[in-house]
Order: structure tokens, then sequence, then C-alpha cells
């Protein structure tokens, strides 16, 4: 392994950065955040996209070959599909890749998809208006529909979509989930319910990966081997009899720490090394100040600090709107 890659104390090699351009979004999800948002961070406080160009060129030069970006909604952000067509005029060997919820994809999925984009995450939870509009609060369900279009027709590769489980919620929409997926070539991922915005969260509405795959519709569902390490945390299966594909991502009750590549930098330039620490290095100033050096040590100090395990730390209190998931 070269001299300077990022690797922790555990020696895991971390290659995977996820960064959220912005804490706002134009959606309430009842699990991510309060009914009357978060308070926004001023202009003054996240960093500019120089700077986050800045930092990814930093990390680049550490090994690290692909960036999320995500939010809040990364694409309420102004000015982040010429900074993604930037970026990859920029560095053309680097992946990149956006998480969002889909709602204003219709605007952008053509310039996403000239800014090269590697892939894209959209979070879809229920196919039902009425539950969707309770879920998000305010959203509105035929936006992301017209997104996800869009996104198809603009050729946009990678879609996976993402869809929170929750009992007594959208439980029962598995195959119908699994069915617009697959209508629409998209990958379907089910996701634990995580316990971050604490006055939704409770033990009955958890299902747990385990029981996620229990209730896959049409007989025998066969773990795939491996995968790439770039897909993260998603455990995948193939349906015996059909073919169908689908991911599980188990992040309260599996612990993949083991094989964790990622890191994460809030709009405030605030690097976490674990999802679940409140534990942050502060980089802003590092970064604003143009300090390479600095940077470099910063990073490699962080890297080699990340806690083995989520169930080591101290866990925060941010709404997964400030983390970006
Ligand atoms: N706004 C974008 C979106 O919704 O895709 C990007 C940011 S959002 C925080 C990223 C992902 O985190 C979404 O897929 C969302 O469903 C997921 N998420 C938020 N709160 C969660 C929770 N408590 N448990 C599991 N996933 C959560
Ligand atoms: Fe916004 Fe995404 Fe959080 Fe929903 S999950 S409130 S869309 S940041």
């Amino acid at each position: 392994m070269a001299i300077g890659e990022l690797v922790d104390g555990f020696g895991r090699r971390l290659n995977y950065v996820r960064i959220s351009v912005t804490d706002r979004c134009n959606f309430r999800c009842t699990y991510c955040m309060p009914e009357e948002g978060v308070a926004c961070l001023s202009h003054r406080d996240i960093l500019r996209y120089e700077d986050i160009a800045f930092l990814c060129k930093a990390f680049a030069d550490l090994g690290v070959g692909k960036f999320r970006f995500t939010g809040g909604e990364p694409l309420v952000r102004k000015g982040l599909v010429p900074f993604l067509q930037e970026f990859h005029r920029e560095m053309p060997h680097i992946k990149t890749a956006l998480t969002t919820n889909g709602s204003l994809l219709e605007e952008y999925a053509g310039e996403l998809s000239q800014a090269g984009l590697h892939s894209l995450n959209i979070s879809l939870d229920t196919l039902d208006p009425e539950k969707f509009r309770q879920i998000t609060r305010i959203g509105d369900i035929g936006r992301v529909l017209a997104g996800i279009d869009a996104a198809r027709r603009a050729g946009l590769k990678n879609i996976k979509l993402n869809a929170v489980l929750i009992r007594g919620f959208n439980d029962g929409e598995v195959e119908r989930l699994l069915e617009f997926a697959e209508e629409h070539g998209l990958l379907l991922r089910l996701i634990e319910f995580m316990p971050l915005e604490d006055d939704v969260w409770t033990k009955d509405a958890f299902i747990s990966g385990e029981e996620i795959l229990s209730m896959l519709p049409g007989g025998r569902w066969i773990k795939e081997d491996g995968g790439s390490k770039e897909d993260g945390p998603a455990q995948y299966f193939v349906n015996e009899a059909t073919g169908r594909r689908i991911g599980v991502i188990d992040a309260v009750s599996n612990h993949f720490c083991k094989n964790c590549n990622r890191l994460r930098v809030s709009a405030e330039g605030g690097l976490r090394t674990c999802l679940f620490s409140e534990n942050e290095t502060p980089l802003k100033d590092i970064i604003e100040r143009r300090d390479a050096d600095g940077l470099r040590e910063a990073l490699l100090a962080a890297a080699r600090a990340k806690p083995r395990c989520w169930s080591d730390v101290k866990t925060g209190t941010l709404h997964m709107s400030g983390i970006g998931g």
C-alpha cells in the first residue's frame, strides 16, 4: 500500500467520501428532521464550492476515488451542477455520485448526465401519494416520479432507489416497490430505520435486515458474493427464479464496520469518521487558508483515529439531514 493513503488504525483503506453540500431541504421527512426544519446555516458557515474542490483534491491525493454529494437536499444548493461539471473536467478519473430526494431531477438530470455522474441514489419510501406526503410532510410524489423519468431519459447510469422500511408504514409495499424499480430499470435498496431523529424512531417501527429479507416476495433470494466496496454497506441478493436483484442496508443490526471505507464531511466542513459518532474534525479554517500540508495532516490523523465500530462510540444527536445519510 502506498505511503500517504488514508488508512485507519485497523488497516481499513478509506477511499470513499460523502460530502454534504447543504443542510437545507425542500422536504421534512419525519425520520430525518423536525417539522420546523433545522436552523439553517448561513452561507458564511458552509464550505464554498472552491473550498470543496480544494478538499476533494486533497482527498484524491490520498487515494480517495469516489465522492458522493448529499445534504439536506443537494440540488437545492445553487451552483451544484456547474460545480460537478467542473469537478469532472478537473478530475475525470474520480467517480462522483449524488444522493437526492429526486424532486428537482426533472430540471437537472440532463446537465448531471453531462457532468459525468457515475451513480445516482434517489430516495423514495412509498409509491402512495398520500403516504408520501405524510412521511415527507411537504413533498409531492409527482415531482419525484417525473425526476426519475427525467434521469432515465437523460441516460444517467447506476440509478438506485432507496427506501427506509418502517413497520406499519411501508412494510406492505415491498413487492410494489420492487416492481416499480424493475419497470424503471432501477436497483431497489431497502434500508433499516436508524434511530437518529429521537422523536419518531421506536423499536416497534424498526425492521431488521434479517426480517426485511424474510419479507421479500417470490421464493429464494441468494446473497451475492463480495460486491464492490464502493456499493457501501449494502448487501445484494438475487432471486433464484426471476434473477431480480435487491440491496439491503442493515446499518443498525449488522456490523459492516469491519469493511467500512468511508468518511463524511458536513456542509460546515466537519470531518466525521463514523456516522454514529459525534466526534468531528473541523476542517473549514485549514481549507480556507489553503493550507495543503495542514489539511493532509488533519485528514491522515482523523483517518488513523477512526473508531473500530459504531458500538464503541458515543453516539451523536445530529439529524440525518446534517450528516447526509
Ligand atoms: N435529501 C437527500 C435524500 O433524501 O436522498 C439526501 C440526504 S438524506 C439525509 C440521505 C438518505 O438518508 C436518504 O435516503 C434518507 O432516506 C436516509 N435517512 C434519513 N434519515 C434516516 C433514518 N433515520 N434512518 C434511515 N435512513 C435515513
Ligand atoms: Fe430532506 Fe433527504 Fe432528510 Fe428527507 S431524508 S428531509 S429529503 S434530507
